[in-house]
């Protein structure tokens, strides 16, 4: 079973089911030429897919575009349908870094189709998380940075407060389709500069001032 550390306590949360934003940023949409929609893009990712910090990223044989994208990751710690602006500020139990591995020919390709991401975005280690900081010992308040440097060379650097999105409107936004229940957690998109990984390239991604993580593509 897959979990959730919990910074400064011994805490250990099973993971439930892994929601994604798409589109949250406006110049990564523009970067891969994606139209702007109202709604948040929701996509899911798989518990199997989980890997964490110091563990290795396997390249698949399926793919040569594999592209990191560097998300702030929210736990979730009370069960919320239909939440209200309140209900969904207090749903949010902890704040994490995560990367969304992306194979971008296979979704380019799944795209073209008019096919589900499944294939690009749930392959083994295509989710690294971080340990979790709690929303009791940290406020968020979006002017945090988060950034990913691939082998010590800063891609991607963007203040929080550029998401189109902000966690809570994501909160109520998915709690509106679904019921969000404990352990799951909700990576909120990317902000600008995904790229494309090599084997051997070194990963560390970080939430100024929050938490980080490290890992190798194999
Ligand atoms: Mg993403």
């Amino acid at each position: 079973m897959k979990t959730v550390k919990l910074k400064n306590s011994n805490k250990e949360i099973p993971i439930g089911k892994i929601v994604c934003v798409g589109r949250n940023y406006v110049e990564h949409i523009k970067e891969l030429g994606n139209e702007q929609h109202e709604k948040p893009v929701i996509f899911l990712k798989t518990t199997s897919s989980v890997i964490y910090s110091g563990d290795k990223i396997i390249y698949p044989s399926f793919s040569n575009d594999m592209h990191h994208e560097t998300e702030l990751v929210l736990l979730i710690g009370a069960a919320v349908n239909k939440a209200t602006e309140t209900e969904a500020q207090k749903a949010i139990e902890g704040y994490g870094v995560g990367l969304d591995m992306t194979l971008r020919d296979v979704q380019n390709e799944l795209k073209k189709k008019g096919h589900p991401w499944t294939i690009a975005k749930c392959f083994d280690t295509s989710t690294v998380l971080s340990d979790f900081i709690s929303s009791e010992d940290y406020k968020l308040n979006l002017t945090e940075t988060i950034t990913l440097k691939v082998n010590g060379e800063i891609r991607q650097n963007d203040q929080l407060s550029k998401m189109i999105f902000n966690p809570t409107q994501i909160v109520e936004y998915i709690s509106s389709l679904m019921t969000l229940e404990p352990g799951d957690l909700i990576f909120t998109g990317t902000p600008k500069g995904v790229s494309k990984v090599n084997r051997g390239d070194k990963l560390e991604a970080e939430i100024e001032g929050i938490t980080k993580l490290t890992c190798e593509v194999k």
